[in-house]
């Protein structure tokens, strides 16, 4: 699906092609087609950047590879490391501009929060990511090489501990549906990246048709729903997306997407201060949960401060509070961790604030 377009001389970018798609590469070269799967388990399962490592190819393959195909991996530009051991990585994509991964450390696992796009068409009033509007949507090699390269550059925690992978750095996996969903299938694919599928977690602001595309797949990533309002007159002044599917439709969507036994939706619930804090929201967030039937367990993430936004973080105390009531409620919650908020890691909180200043410094 995201074959990049070359022209005369430009090289063709394997990373991000499926089977098929190089088998069509390696059948252009007059290659016999068993070439494909090998190429395909070099570059997703051994991770190799380099065709000349592919050594069960001939030589001569590996040559007719290295005139005209890269393996493009985003440059690096910056990596910034928190007190609490996460680290922001600045990629420049093979294709142009500039997007941010966040590679969170924790003791039985770790943790990619990768991007779908750079910047964001959504307008949540409480994400400084949207203060940047859309810029582009990243191509599937562009989001399975963030994956790839937090692999290779961690490779001493990533060894012997499972890594989970979150679609919710910057930007909307399913405003950029196609793409975000061949790199799922790639990290997925246990030929492939080899991540079991339930490590694998898209969220949305709550883009409902693209909830029920995502439940018609075959193989499907979990699902966490930025929710982050109990009542549509709050949700949609906070997130505008809300005017378009209401909390009714969001839910309705929700309640058809399939689940593995055991699995939940997780419900994302941004805590500011006096606006979505107060004493009823989580009985009517429990209330939405029953009604609608769903399967959830809700995220409380206490808001991330960033620049130009205007609201404020709850006390720890109302924080908790919230997180008990749900539980007494029957409603399993959590409260995440605001992990690299030192660096402006934290969610909402991927801005590409080092990009300005690596441009006026070359
Ligand atoms: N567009 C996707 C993924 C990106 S946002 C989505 O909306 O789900 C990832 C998470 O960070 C979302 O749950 C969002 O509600 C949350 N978030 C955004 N801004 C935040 C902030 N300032 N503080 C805390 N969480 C924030």
């Amino acid at each position: 699906p995201t074959m990049t377009q070359s022209g005369p001389g430009t090289p063709i970018d394997l990373l991000g092609l499926d089977l098929s798609e190089l088998t069509r590469v390696v059948e252009s070269l007059g290659e016999q087609s068993f070439h494909a799967r090998q190429i395909y388990h070099w570059i997703y399962g051994r991770r190799v950047t380099a065709f000349a490592q592919m050594t069960n190819l001939s030589r001569a393959l590996r040559e007719r590879l290295e005139g005209g195909h890269t393996l493009g991996l985003p440059r690096v530009l910056k990596i910034e490391e928190s007190s609490d051991g996460t680290r922001k990585y600045l990629f420049a994509p093979s294709s142009g501009g500039q997007v941010e991964s966040v590679y969170i450390p924790e003791e039985r696992r770790v943790t990619f929060c990768i991007s779908p796009q750079i910047g964001c068409a959504l307008d949540c009033h409480f994400c400084v990511t949207a203060r940047l509007g859309f810029v582009r949507n990243l191509t599937s090699g562009e989001i399975v090489s963030q994956v790839l390269t937090l692999l290779s550059d961690n490779e001493s925690r990533t060894a012997d501990r499972p890594v989970n992978i979150v679609m919710m750095g910057m930007g909307e996996a399913l405003h950029n549906y196609d793409n975000a969903v061949a790199a799922f299938r790639l990290l997925a694919d246990p030929h492939g990246v080899g991540i079991p599928r339930r490590r694998i977690t898209f969220s949305t602001a709550g883009l409902a048709p693209g909830i029920l595309r995502l439940a018609a797949e075959p193989v499907r990533p979990r699902l966490a729903i930025s929710l982050n309002a109990t009542d549509d007159k709050t949700r949609s002044r906070l997130m505008p997306i809300n005017r378009k599917y209401p909390l009714d439709t969001l839910l309705e969507a929700c309640r058809k997407y399939p689940l593995a036994p055991r699995e939940r939706i997780t419900f994302e619930y941004v805590l500011l201060r006096g606006i979505n804090d107060g004493a009823a929201d989580p009985r009517r967030l429990a209330s939405l949960v029953n009604r609608h039937q769903l399967r959830a367990k809700v995220n409380l993430i206490p808001f991330n401060a960033g620049s130009e936004i205007d609201f404020s973080e709850p006390a720890p105390e109302t924080v908790r509070k919230f997180r008990d009531e749900l539980l007494m409620l029957g409603v399993p919650a959590s409260i995440r961790a605001n992990r690299g908020r030192d660096i402006s890691a934290a969610c909402g909180q991927l801005a590409l604030q080092g990009a300005a200043e690596l441009e006026a410094t070359p």
